[in-house]
């Protein structure tokens, strides 16, 4: 099955980030034909496509903007996510620093769609570069009247700036990120209020991943009945994987939802495994790894879940036997303990023990550890706060009950 590269179709050549290649090839036609359609237009067309957020939590995306207060008064904001912290995560970066007009056009038009004049793409602070080609095309953008005031003589205006991140794993989580554009520190919020009706000041924000508004230009353009018909009836469209470790060609792929599994992208594309397979975290070190018999699963949201795990963000981490599998465990566990926020007990203290018992194991000291970890991890489960807890409490029950003897 060949790839189907729509968001990445032109990604990464000559000149593919400057605004004359993007409108070359067809850029900021489906902003113009949005900013003269009716608000709620836009919303229906992208419900009807069926897309959901790419970030991890695959919400469906145009539910999400018609949740948007109507009759407020009140501004609203548009906020790309782009921290991008996950590890084994690069497929945003690879958009925003090679075709950042693509997210800029999906952002206008669902400022339009939801009436903001006010967007931020929220960079993660390890991507300087990023965060300058996304500053130079907003500028670009705006001395050619694409973005700023009265778009295209609309009378629609709407401003982006780019924000550089806190440098947490946890400002990725769509709260802790409006904390943190906020210039506080990176803590998630209680919810509900949501963000939709009170998010960035607490005003009406909606947060979406890079890739999810990268899709948006598409709907507008070739329309939700042409999207539909690609993926399932549950996850439609098409999904950009990272692969990384222990395999031969390491890169970013995108292919139709359900199209290929996980074993096909492994072997048949990123040029198979280095040595000894082990096991796969399909979605981002905080998705619950597989095993080896475990990846004729197709790469759906659906598939991954029945599977035990999660799409995630797509970051596919192979692991092979260059590493013990007991210290894969431990440096999962040392990441989550380290990225912890702290403002929850369970996930504060709980993470940090799971951290120190695989280090234990790690070094030999097996006797009565995996016995303390399910304990502690009855004591986490469904008691964090946020969804960095709940994902170590599978990571580490992954890691227990898949390689309990191989520890
Ligand atoms: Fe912070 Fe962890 Fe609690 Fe989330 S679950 S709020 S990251 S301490």
């Amino acid at each position: 099955m060949p790839e189907t590269r729509i968001i990445l179709e032109h990604v990464g050549e000559k000149g593919s980030e400057s605004l004359e290649f993007y409108l070359g090839h067809g850029g900021y036609e489906a902003a113009e034909k949005a900013l003269s359609m009716n608000p709620q237009d836009i919303i229906d067309a992208v419900k009807a496509s069926g897309l959901r957020g790419r970030g991890g939590a695959a919400f469906p995306t145009g539910l999400k903007w018609d949740f948007v207060p109507k009759d407020d008064p009140r501004p609203r904001f548009v906020v790309a996510n782009c921290d991008e912290g996950e590890p084994g995560t690069f497929k945003d970066r690879e958009i925003v620093e090679k075709y950042p007009h693509l997210l800029l056009e999906g952002m206008l038009i669902a400022a339009k769609a939801i009436g903001a004049n006010r967007g931020f793409v929220y960079v993660r602070a390890e991507y300087p570069k990023a965060q300058g080609i996304l500053r130079a095309a907003v500028a670009e953008a705006e001395r050619h009247g694409y973005l700023g005031e009265n778009i295209r003589g609309t009378g629609f205006s709407f401003r982006v700036q780019i924000y550089g991140g806190g440098g947490a794993y946890i400002c990725g989580e769509e709260t802790a990120l409006i904390e943190s554009l906020e210039g506080k520190r990176g803590h998630p919020r209680l919810r509900p209020p949501y963000p939709v009706s009170y998010g960035l000041y607490g005003m009406p924000t909606v947060v979406n991943n890079v890739e999810t508004l990268s899709n948006v230009p598409f709907i507008l353009s070739r329309g939700p009945d042409w999207y539909r018909s690609m993926g399932t009836k549950d996850s439609p469209g098409t999904k950009i994987f990272t692969v990384s470790g222990g395999v031969r060609k390491p890169g970013v792929y995108e292919f139709k939802f359900g199209d290929i599994t996980l074993r096909e992208l492994i072997e048949e594309y990123a040029g198979g495994v280095i040595g000894k397979l082990v096991g796969v975290i399909p979605g981002g070190l905080s998705t619950p790894i597989l095993r080896p018999e475990e990846l004729d699963v197709k790469l759906t949201c659906e598939d991954l879940h029945r599977a035990g795990s999660l799409l995630g963000s797509g970051a596919v981490i192979v692991v092979n036997d260059a590493v013990p599998i007991a210290a894969v465990a431990r440096r999962s566990l040392e990441f989550l303990a380290h990225e912890s926020c702290g403002k929850c007990t369970p996930c504060r203290e709980g993470s940090t023990w799971l951290a120190r018992l695989f280090r234990e194991i790690e070094l030999g000291k097996k006797n009565g550890r995996i016995e303390k970890i399910n304990h502690i991890l009855d004591g986490m489960r469904g008691k964090c706060f946020c969804p960095l807890g709940e994902g170590a409490v599978a990571v580490a029950g992954a890691f227990i009950n898949k390689y309990g003897e191989e520890l």
